[in-house]
């Protein structure tokens, strides 16, 4: 039997094409952009803006009103280096709303891998002929490289009345970077987005700088909301250490090559894997 370990668009790419089967440890297919349950409804984790539509993903026009502000520290700020183009992207034409149902996949934890066995929090290991790896190397006791985390928080509110749908800031005296804003069937969603490398920050912070430097309360304007932690947000290129690895295993999408691609990337990336 084959498996993928790693349920994100590129895992759930990779096993549709080898006929393999996914081991993914959160509730949720789909990675960073998995939904979160907010209570009333399911929404993305992360919406996905594109440039260009791909896979047989849905995909609604949409060109958000973009606001960069002091972009020219974006790289201090969060970076150290080259941002992913998916975060500052100004041409956007469409939001994609992925869904990701599958027959069949296992919850499970891989934490090692001995062999042709990959042992994960179930009580028996898996034995695998091939093994395809779209999850952090490291998480599976292989090598790895340096990251950024981001922390979010997802509001759904009522209304929606700035004149702006995305702004990007640079500035450092903010802890937040990027506050999204997408239409959701009758309701808004708002992304704040906060990066940062060791300790998660407290909600209330990045809330009382929203609402101190954006005048938008999310306490007041919230009908519900939550907040998340995507650890593997932003790759550190270049700072991942290679390993041997056996015949029957393989790294694929953005773990293989330690970069930062788009959702359209990350699928066209996975199919070559
Ligand atoms: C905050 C943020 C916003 C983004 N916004 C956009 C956007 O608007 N437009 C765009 O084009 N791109 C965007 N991207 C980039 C893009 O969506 C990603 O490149 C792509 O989704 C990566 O998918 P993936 O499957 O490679 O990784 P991931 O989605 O990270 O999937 C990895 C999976 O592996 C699982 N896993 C980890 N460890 C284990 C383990 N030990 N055992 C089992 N499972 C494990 C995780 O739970 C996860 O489900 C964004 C990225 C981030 C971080």
């Amino acid at each position: 039997m084959d498996y993928v370990v790693g349920g994100g668009v590129s895992g759930i790419t990779v096993a549709d094409r080898k006929g393999a089967r996914v081991i993914e440890e959160k509730a949720e297919l789909g990675g960073i952009h998995a939904p979160v349950d907010l209570g009333v409804l399911k929404v993305p984790g992360e919406p996905v803006l594109s440039d260009s539509v791909c896979g047989d993903f849905n995909a609604i026009d949409f060109t958000p009103r973009i606001a960069f502000e002091k972009d020219e520290y974006l790289e201090e700020k969060i970076c150290g280096g080259s941002c992913p183009k998916w975060l500052t992207l100004s041409n956007v034409r469409y939001l994609v709303l992925p869904k990701f149902e599958r027959h069949s996949w296992i919850r499970a934890r891989v934490r090692r891998i001995v062999g042709n066995r990959a042992f994960t929090s179930l009580s028996k290991s898996l034995e695998f002929d091939r093994l395809y790896v779209a999850a952090p190397p490291q998480e599976l006791g292989l090598s790895g490289g340096d990251y950024v985390s981001a922390a979010v928080i997802i509001a759904l509110v009522r209304a929606w009345d700035k004149d702006w749908d995305i702004k990007v800031s640079g500035d450092t005296s903010k802890l937040y970077t990027r506050l999204i804003h997408v239409p959701f069937g009758e309701h808004h969603l708002l992304y704040v987005e906060k990066y940062y490398r060791n300790y998660p920050p407290s909600w209330d912070r990045i809330k009382s700088d929203v609402k101190r430097f954006e005048k938008l309360d999310l306490d007041l304007i919230s009908i519900d909301f939550r907040y998340r932690i995507i650890k593997y947000g932003i790759l550190i290129p270049g700072s991942y250490e290679r390993v041997d690895l056996a015949d029957n295993v393989r790294l694929c999408g953005r773990f293989a090559d330690w970069t930062n691609p788009g959702f359209c990337e990350s699928i066209r990336l996975a199919q070559e894997c």
